[in-house]
């Protein structure tokens, strides 16, 4: 199925001049520096942060291109991935006449932006064990249908997804798929980077949000062709990342053994977890999951809710959400934390008998 970008683009984007900045011509650190009405005398802070920051995050993206082996120009970065799945609705969804397909139960933000976007939504539920429909996937498609959102794995099941059944719509689908692999540092599924070579119908998305322990941060990640990042960067705002970002990330990247290292001990907190919720009579199920949370099951999810959030345990209350009445999402926690869940989850149960 042959895939044409230029198809997909809505029109204006496609002829859009895009802002640049006087940096844009001069690229060299050294100069006298009065294009930006910055401030030249520095700023409030210990640390200067009052020349704006590189638009295109050169640096960050030759090191973040080492460790995913991609080139840097197939790397786009945003205010969290949450920007690029925004980026991607305005690229290439026209309000009120496209639309793109999403499989619940999945992440809610691309629900959410498709609305801001005015974008229609048309929802092919997963299977009972959160895998895809592909034929009825591909039912839904027409000629208005622009993109697929694949999450694997899953949030808010935990779940990695069948990866023949996504190659399988990479090839039939003529729209973009975009599998957002948040959660992949805690699987051994391959990313789906490696067959950016074969799709160029293909984006992956991932982020620091999760597994580097940098939420606050907001960085995220897109990897697709060279002509797709292109038109990402276009229409972002220039300055996007912030220079603190930037530069705190950039120095973090020789620490990827660390995050190695708190991936280890998430996972064997998932094991001491799951171990301890299976121990509790109450619990109905434990999902599997590649993810650094789980999905479990029980009676009364939504009390049980209110009675943690009583107890100052915060769970994500997902029992009113197609294929997970009563369950709730429950993040690894450090040792202490899980403890805490078990112990107050132990104490509303024992006082229902
Ligand atoms: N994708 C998925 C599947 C998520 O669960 C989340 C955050 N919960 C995101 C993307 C957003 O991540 P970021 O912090 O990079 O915006």
């Amino acid at each position: 199925m042959s895939f044409k970008l230029e198809k997909l683009l809505r029109p204006h984007i496609a002829t859009l001049q895009a802002y640049t900045s006087a940096r844009d011509e001069y690229t060299g650190k050294e100069g006298t520096f009065l294009d930006a009405n910055e401030n030249p005398f520095g700023s409030i802070t210990d640390q200067d942060f009052n020349r704006y920051p590189d638009p295109y995050q050169a640096e960050l993206k030759q090191k973040i291109a080492e460790i995913k082996e991609v080139k840097p120009s197939q790397i786009f970065l945003g205010n969290g991935s949450d920007e690029a799945i925004d980026l991607l609705f305005r690229a290439f969804c026209n309000p009120g006449k496209d639309n793109v397909i999403l499989l619940p139960p999945t992440y809610g933000m691309y629900e959410v932006s498709a609305s801001i976007n005015d974008v229609e939504v048309r929802k092919v539920p997963l299977t009972a064990d959160f895998q895809l429909r592909t034929d009825k996937i591909l039912n839904e498609v027409d000629k208005h249908t622009k993109i697929i959102f694949i999450c694997s794995p899953n949030n808010p099941s935990g779940n990695k997804v069948n990866r023949e059944e996504i190659l399988y719509l990479l090839k039939k689908f003529k729209g973009l798929v975009v599998v957002d692999e948040a959660y992949s540092d805690f699987s051994d599924e391959p990313s789906f980077t490696t067959e950016l070579k074969n799709f160029k119908n293909l984006l992956v998305m991932q982020t620091f949000s999760k597994a580097w322990g940098l939420a606050s941060l907001r960085l995220g990640m897109a990897f697709a062709s060279k002509d797709l990042i292109k038109i990402l960067n276009r229409i972002k705002p220039p300055y996007n990342i912030s220079g603190l970002t930037q530069e705190t990330v950039l120095a973090a990247m020789g620490n990827y053994e660390k995050v190695k290292a708190m991936v280890k001990d998430i996972l064997t907190e998932r094991e001491f977890l799951k171990t301890k919720l299976e121990s509790l009579d109450f619990v109905n199920k434990i999902y599997p999951s590649d993810a650094n949370f789980l999905l479990v099951k029980m009676p009364n999810a939504n009390l049980v809710y209110d009675e943690l959030i009583d107890q100052k345990v915060i769970v994500r209350n997902r029992s009113k959400v197609i294929l997970c009445e009563d369950c709730l999402r429950i993040t690894v926690g450090t040792r202490a934390e899980n403890e805490h869940l078990i112990e107050a989850l132990s104490k509303i149960f024992s006082s229902k008998k």
